[in-house]
């Protein structure tokens, strides 16, 4: 039998993100909810946000865009980008978010953006002023016309190389303010593409998640509910709260927070366009955030770095730390030290951001992930997809109203991760008790995880093949001092031994990718890649090796 939540089944709408987040006849709220940390004269409010909003939507349709199509934002965080992605998503577009560092300097440059735009299909790309000219080497190489791309920012732009503005697309901002967005039954609710966002899922490259309007809703009610669950409020007299917007808004987990939720629970956001540890700090400080949406490393820089102890952090109760492999250690450490509540919580870009959370006002010490959100399902399954007894490590399986509808244009990748009867496959090897509480044990899908953020092996060792010298490669994660880092096994062409070091490796792969999926792990040089018959890399072989290594190194 599945696991089942232990929590009462809500009952979720089934309507456009819009119409869900501004009901008809409810009062929209004139009070800042972004405003930019740097500079808090920048903020935008509920109501001011849907008016930009509804001016963008009209701006898209002139463009001559269909309903479905791919609009894609290149861009670093900033008050404006909430604007951006529901002007996208409320006009029945699709978002797609590219990551701002995928920037390279030389010859080979964006490769990533270049295959983000080519596999969405992207149809226009809003760009930051900053961006504009790496947006436009991208385009051209990926075939998108120049035409296409406009700046997006939280102030009017110039027009840079060309590029306009995106007010430009709209001719009168008043045309633009009588727009009404198209309302979704439930049915296209249910099935309309909101989101793509990327990820690499159990295997191979990043593909595009598509996410509905209803999975959007379903995992923002589910979130809310657990989130609150045990707390001693009611959704009326919950006490106010401060949040800071850092978690980078091309991820499912800045999107569900910093857009969606603030907007839905009223809370404001400090955005930061930019992760600096020591400026986190003073907003936290300055602002007083009650509550953080973080990951890891943020723990890491909490527990370690001196100027940690500079700054008053004394207003922030709770914390969710999601997106990657915590110790129950460092989480319990930094709990006590900072007198914050540090609760897990599981997710993944297939399930729209979370499934699995510790319920608010529950003090978890254990390292769980917690329970399962409401209205979804989980199944632990053995090598032989046996269900596993309680306590047992088990491969997790979701099953809810928030696993997406399928990878974007990829039915083999759709088909292999998520069953006829819509069980989606992790990769993660989980255990539950007989409470319902999960821990994560191990992962059996190739992902890497560095500083929170996904590195796709299949994507390195195409990379690698492409060296001269190189025979045959394999990547893989090693764990070294709590963080994890792709490493690289590389096979040398026969005529090429002598020729070149570990080390040439590592540089040529700096030269090519962003800079989170650079060989930090390190090279290391075999006769041969271990392979099944099949010509697959035997990854669980792999895994054994970069254990061991990782006890060595
Ligand atoms: P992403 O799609 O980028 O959100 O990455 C999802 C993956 O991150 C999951 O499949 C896990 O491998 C990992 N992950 C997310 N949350 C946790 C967590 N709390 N503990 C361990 N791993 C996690």
């Amino acid at each position: 039998m599945p696991f089942a939540s232990p929590f009462p089944l809500l009952d979720l709408p089934k309507v456009d993100i819009l119409t869900y987040l501004f009901p008809p006849g409810q009062q929209v709220s004139t009070k800042p909810l972004w405003i930019d940390s740097r500079d808090t004269s920048l903020s935008l409010s509920p109501a001011q946000l849907l008016q930009w909003v509804k001016r963008l939507s009209y701006g898209l349709g002139r463009t001559g865009l269909k309903k479905g199509d791919v609009v894609m934002i290149y861009t670093p965080n900033h008050i404006f980008v909430p604007v951006a992605y529901l002007g996208i998503v409320g006009a029945g577009y699709a978002f797609s978010g590219a990551n701002p560092i995928y920037t390279l300097p030389g010859k080979f440059r964006f490769p990533e953006m270049v295959h983000q735009i080519k596999n969405t299909e992207t149809q226009i790309i809003l760009a930051h002023p900053t961006m504009v000219k790496t947006a436009v080497a991208a385009a051209e190489k990926a075939g998108l016309a120049k035409r296409r791309i406009y700046q997006f920012s939280d102030t009017e732009c110039e027009t840079l190389d060309g590029v306009k503005d995106w007010r430009a697309m709209i001719g009168s901002l008043s045309q633009g303010d009588e727009y009404s967005w198209p309302k979704l039954s439930p049915d296209e609710a249910v099935n309309t593409v909101a989101t793509i966002n990327y990820s690499s899922g159990t295997t191979g490259l990043p593909k595009g998640v598509c996410v509905s309007h209803y999975n959007l809703i379903a995992n923002i009610e589910q979130t809310i509910f657990i989130r609150d669950h045990k707390k001693p409020y009611t959704r009326e007299t919950r006490p106010p709260e401060r949040w800071i917007g850092f978690l980078p808004l091309y991820h499912a987990y800045g999107q569900l927070y910093t857009i969606l939720m603030a907007i839905k629970l009223q809370v404001p956001v400090y955005v930061m366009k930019q992760f600096v540890y020591g400026e986190f700090l003073q907003a936290i400080q300055d602002f007083k955030i009650t509550h953080l949406q973080i990951a890891p490393p943020i723990l890491v820089m909490l527990s370690k770095r001196p100027e940690t102890a500079k700054y008053d952090l004394s207003s922030v109760t709770d914390v969710l730390c999601g997106a990657a492999p915590l110790s129950k250690e460092l989480q319990n450490d930094c709990s006590r030290r900072f007198k914050m509540q540090i609760n897990q919580g599981w997710g993944m870009t297939e399930v729209t951001c979370g499934a699995i959370h510790v319920p608010g006002g529950v003090n978890d010490d254990s390292g769980s992930v917690g329970q399962l959100d409401p209205n979804t399902e989980c199944m632990l399954l053995d090598d032989d997809g046996k269900e596993v007894a309680t306590g047992e490590p088990g491969e997790m399986y979701i099953r809810g109203p928030q696993v997406c509808l399928r990878y974007w244009k990829n039915d083999v990748a759709t088909k292999e991760s998520i069953s006829e009867d819509k069980w989606l496959r992790t990769g993660d090897v989980a255990v539950c008790d007989d409470r319902g509480y999960f821990w994560i044990v191990d992962r059996k899908k190739e992902l890497i995880k560095v500083n929170a953020l996904q590195v796709a092996p299949a994507e390195l060792e195409a990379v690698l093949l492409e060296h001269e010298h190189i025979a045959d490669a394999a990547v893989v994660g090693i764990t070294l001092h709590n963080e994890e880092w792709p490493r690289a096994y590389v096979a040398i062409q026969e005529a090429s031994k002598g020729k070149v070091t570990p080390g040439d490796i590592e540089e040529w792969i700096k030269s090519r990718v962003a800079k989170h999926k650079h060989l930090v792990g390190g090279v290391t040089f075999v006769d041969e890649v271990p392979k099944l018959a099949s010509g697959k890399i035997q990854r669980k072989t792999m895994r054994e090796w970069s254990k061991a290594d990782a006890k060595v190194l």
